[in-house]
C-alpha cells in the first residue's frame, strides 16, 4: 500500500471531524493529518481507515479510535523533546502521533506477535521511538524514569503505583481506568508527594493485562 493524495484528503476530513468533536489542539490535529493510518491496518480495512473507529490488529487487540488517540494526546500536552512513556504499543499508531509531536517515545507491548510486526513496521517507515520494548508495562520503565508524560492505551482496572512514581514533577499520566468501560483520568504530579486527579468521559479499551500469556 502507498500513501496518496486521496489518503491525505481523507485524513484532512478526519481531522476536521475530530475538531468538530471537540479536539482543539492544533498540533494534535496536524499529527492526525500527517500519520498514514491506513498503513497501520490490514489492507482489507484500507477503505475504512479514516473513519473514526477502532479496528482489529490481531492478537485480539485493536488500534484505538482516532478520537481517543487525539483526546489522550491532547491531555498529555506534549512539548518537543518531552520524554514520554507509552504502555500498549499495539499497531504503533499512537506512538507515531507522539513522534510527530516531537516527543522522545519509550513504548512497551506485551503481545509478542504484535511487538514483532510493529517493530518491523517502524523500521520500514523510518519511525524511531527511543525504545520499543517487549514486556509488561504495568511496572513502567524505572530505568528511564522520570517521564514528562505517561500514556496508557489499554483499560486499567486500577492505577499502577509504579507509573505515578515514574512521573517527573509537572508530569502527566493519562490513563483509562475501569473494567467494563473506562473513565479517562489525568494525574498531574504537583510535587514529590502531591498528585492532582481530573476525570473525563467514558471510553472503551481492551484490557491492560498484568501477566504475560
Ligand atoms: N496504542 C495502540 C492501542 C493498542 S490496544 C494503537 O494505537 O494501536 C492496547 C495494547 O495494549 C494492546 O496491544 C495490548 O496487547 C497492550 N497491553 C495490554 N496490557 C499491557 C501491558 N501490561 N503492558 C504492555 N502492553 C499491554
Amino acid at each position: 500500500m502507498r500513501d496518496t493524495l486521496k489518503h491525505k484528503g481523507m485524513r484532512n476530513k478526519l481531522a476536521n471531524l475530530l475538531a468538530a468533536k471537540g479536539i482543539e489542539d492544533e498540533k494534535v490535529l496536524a499529527a492526525i493529518r500527517e500519520v498514514p493510518r491506513h498503513l497501520f491496518l490490514d489492507s482489507s480495512f484500507e477503505a475504512h481507515a479514516y473513519q473514526d473507529k477502532a479496528f482489529p490488529i490481531g492478537a485480539e487487540q485493536t488500534i484505538s479510535q482516532p478520537y481517543t488517540v487525539a483526546f489522550q494526546s491532547q491531555l498529555l500536552q506534549v512539548k518537543p523533546n518531552d520524554k514520554i512513556l507509552e504502555i500498549g504499543t499495539g499497531s504503533g499508531y499512537q506512538t507515531s502521533v507522539l513522534l510527530k509531536l516531537k516527543a522522545r517515545v519509550y513504548t512497551i507491548e506485551r503481545q509478542l506477535e504484535l511487538f514483532k510486526t510493529t517493530s518491523r513496521f517502524f523500521g520500514k517507515m523510518g519511525y524511531r521511538p527511543k525504545k520499543h520494548i517487549f514486556g509488561d508495562g504495568y511496572k513502567g520503565l524505572p530505568e528511564e524514569a522520570p517521564f514528562n508524560g505517561i500514556i496508557v492505551t489499554a483499560g486499567a482496572p486500577e492505577v499502577p503505583k509504579a507509573l505515578l512514581s515514574q512521573l517527573a514533577v509537572g508530569g502527566r499520566l493519562v490513563i483509562p481506568v475501569g473494567i467494563e468501560d473506562q473513565i479517562m483520568t489525568l494525574y498531574v504530579r504537583k510535587s514529590e508527594k502531591e498528585f492532582e486527579k481530573t476525570t473525563f468521559g467514558n471510553f472503551r479499551f481492551v484490557p491492560l493485562l498484568e501477566d504475560k500469556n
